[in-house]
This record gives C-alpha cells, structure tokens and sequence, in this order.
C-alpha cells in the first residue's frame, strides 16, 4: 500500500477511475484510487448504462453532448482491447400528459439550440422508430439517434487499464475509514490497510458520498435512494433504442446478448443505503412495460437487482471544490445519469484540481449553488 499520493480518489465507480485517467493524462504522478469492494460495484456496475442527450437543462445537454461525443472513440482513445459495447441506436422518449408533451418541446428548442439533433415526433412517427409500441393513451414523443448505451463493466475496466498505463494506481477491497484534516485543509486518508497522505481528497463515493462528506465535517445536499432494474431472457433482436418514460416511471432496452434490461423509480422510496430487492418493483415494472411495449408478454425475466441514486434537490451533479476544506473535491450526486456524463466528469474534476480552465463551465454546478438558492430544475428524470 503507497504512503503518499498527490491526489487520493475514494471511489472506483466510472467517475473515480475517468477521474484518475484524465489526472494521469494530465501528468500527475501519484494518483490513487481506493475502492472498498471490486471496481464498478456500486452504481456503475447496476446501471441501465444509457446514454442520452435528451435533457431539459443546459449543463445536462452541454455534459452529456460532450460524453457521447467521447464515447464514440473511447475504445480507441483508451487504447483498450476489450469491447465497451457502445451501439447508439436512439432513445425513444414518449409523453402520457399534456404537461409532458409541453415540456417536451422545450427541450428539444434547448437541444437543437446546442446542436443536439433531436426530434419531437408524432405517434406515427414514433411507431415508425419502434413498430410494435402501444400508443395507446400517449400524445407524442422525442427522439434522438446518437443517444444509446455501452457495456458499464468494460467501460469502467477501459479507464482504469488505462490510467494505471499511465501510471496510477488502483487499490481494490480497500476501504477510506476517515479523512485526516488539520486546519482546514485535506492531510491524508486513512483506510484499513494503512494511511495515505495526501493534500487532495476526490469524493467520488456515489450512494456513500455523504459519508464520505462527514468524514471531513459536512453534511452534503445529497441522499440516497434504492432503484431497482431487471433482465430478461435473451431473445432475437426487436427493439433498437431505449424507450423511456419519465411520466410512466420507466425506460426499457435490448441489450447486445439479446435480454432486455429495463427499470423504475418506485414511489415513496426511504431515504438510505438499501440495495434489497423487492416485489412491488416486479410486479409494477412487468405490468408497465407490456402496456407499453406488448410483445415483452412473451419473454421471461431472469433475475433483479438494485443500486443506489445519489440525488441532489435539482437532480443535477455536484462538480469541484469546497470551501470550508481545503483539497476535498466533489464529483457526486449524479441523480441516475452518472454513467453517461462519466467522460465530463472526468475531464472537469482534473481540471478543477490543476487549476486549469474547464472544458465546460461547471461553475452552475458547485456546492454553493444551494446555499446561495440559484437552482435550476433538471426536469426530465427518471
Ligand atoms: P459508483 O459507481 O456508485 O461508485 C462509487 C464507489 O465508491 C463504489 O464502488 C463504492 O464501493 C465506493 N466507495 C464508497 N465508499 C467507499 C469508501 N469508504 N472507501 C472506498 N470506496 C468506497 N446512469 C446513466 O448515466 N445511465 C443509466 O441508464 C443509468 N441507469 C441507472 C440504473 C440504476 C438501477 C441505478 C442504480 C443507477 C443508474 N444510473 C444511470 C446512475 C449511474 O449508475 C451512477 O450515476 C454512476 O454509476 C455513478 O458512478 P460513480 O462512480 O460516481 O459512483
């Protein structure tokens, strides 16, 4: 185990490790991840790992315009040997209310301002996209062809191979138990196979950020929250992009192996650190999307399982330092779209700790935002 570090990331999530690759990139030396279990086993490694720039916030489209752009040549600017299974066949979004289909319009005026060619389509045109959808009760819905979805596992493993190339290191089941502060500025990390010690200190934790957060004396504006998500046997291929829902709480895909994955946010959810899974999910999750998407009557699901939302109030990220520590960052509270705004996150937080300036302007997005109440509402979320 190293003594000392230039910059310690606790997390090895897709942030942690696009994190420490962008770091190393950049030239600093000692990068270390901690991750307490295997890499990708938190949020990452349960995610959907679909990618949208449908958004109705400005920062969101901006982050994830940029990642899908990045994405498209990942496998060869990592220089990575596995596949990271990046198929970009849509999303298909479909509106239920009137106040939806409303809002639906705006964001596509927002996207198409920011060069994301989305499209609001008629109910024809959507069954055009995906011929069997049952349109049944629904008004219209948007679509844009670049959106889609990667392989989290490969991706996760695709930075970290090579950022430890590039000379950081990695330690797995390995766990951060307290951050070492003395007069306000980050001193070392203590975990249980040795302290480390080091000036800078990235929280990238997802659902455990908070703990994370306490062991330096704040209490983040973030929660955490059990979402659940299914596969099914895997059959031919029938269904090309994600079809999502943000009234109807769903969003459903065929993934490569040929099983569909598909999850929902359930209703009343506590707020804390469970990853059980549950029935009530099963039984809402099958009932809504062979309404939706008739011909899933047919095909078994296999297994279920459940990961953790890090949710701020306006379920945007929260990027960049604090004030009241010096040397702890932040890159948390994804709010469930995490995964695609990994190649963002991991450029912006490097620069933020060089003192660079940022790719995208992320100053929307720091801490002081709800402190200062200069919020603005992400409201296309599942
Ligand atoms: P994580 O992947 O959670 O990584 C944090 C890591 O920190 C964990 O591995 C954990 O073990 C480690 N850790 C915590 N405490 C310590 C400690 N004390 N010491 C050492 N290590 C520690 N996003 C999308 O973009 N698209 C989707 O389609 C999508 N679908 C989702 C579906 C579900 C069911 C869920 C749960 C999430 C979904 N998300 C999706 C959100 C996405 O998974 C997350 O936003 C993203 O993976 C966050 O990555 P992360 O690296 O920040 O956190």
């Amino acid at each position: 185990m190293v003594k000392t570090a230039d910059v310690v990331i606790i997390g090895g999530g897709i942030s942690g490790v696009a994190i420490a690759y962008n770091l190393a990139k950049k030239g600093i030396k000692d990068v270390v991840v901690i991750e307490k279990n295997y890499l990708a086993s938190g949020a990452t490694g349960r995610c959907g790992a679909g990618i949208r720039q449908q958004w109705g916030t400005e920062m969101n489209c901006r982050m994830s315009k940029y990642s899908c752009e990045a994405f498209e040549t990942l496998k060869e600017d990592l220089d990575y040997d596995g596949d990271i299974e990046f198929k970009q066949g849509g999303y298909l979004i479909i509106s239920s209310t009137e106040k939806e289909h409303e809002q639906f319009k705006k964001n596509i005026a927002l996207q198409n301002s920011l060069g994301i060619q989305s499209k609001l389509l008629t109910l024809d045109e959507a069954k055009e996209v995906v011929p069997f959808l049952n349109t049944d009760g629904l008004i219209s819905a948007t679509f844009h062809q670049k959106d889609g979805h990667l392989n989290p596992f490969h991706t996760t493993q695709a930075y970290a191979e090579a950022a430890k190339r590039l000379g950081a290191q990695i330690h797995t089941f390995t766990e951060v138990t307290d951050i070492i502060v003395e007069n306000g500025k980050i001193k070392g990390v203590k975990t249980n196979r040795g302290d480390i010690a080091t000036n800078v200190v990235v929280n990238a934790a997802g659902g455990y950020s908070q703990l994370i957060g306490n062991m330096v004396g704040l209490e983040l504006p973030v929660f955490s929250e059990r979402h659940q998500i299914l596969v099914t046997e895997a059959v031919e291929p029938i269904l090309d992009p994600m079809v999502m829902s943000f009234s109807l709480n769903l969003y459903c895909q065929q993934v490569p192996h040929g099983g569909f994955i598909m999850g929902r946010g359930d209703e009343g959810e506590p707020r804390d650190l469970r990853i059980t899974s549950g029935w009530h999910f099963v039984e809402e999750m099958t009932k809504t999307i062979t309404r939706v998407l008739p011909p899933l009557k047919n095909v078994r699901f296999l297994r279920q399982w459940a990961g953790l939302y890090n949710i701020t109030p306006d379920r945007q990220p929260i990027y960049g330092p604090v004030d009241e520590v010096e040397g702890f960052y932040l890159a948390i509270g994804f709010s469930g779209h995490g995964f695609m705004l990994a190649p963002a996150t991991g450029i912006v937080i490097a620069e933020s700790i060089i003192g660079e300036k940022t790719t995208l302007p992320i100053d929307m997005l720091h801490i002081n935002r709800f402190k200062e109440g200069n919020l603005i509402f992400e409201p296309s979320v599942v």
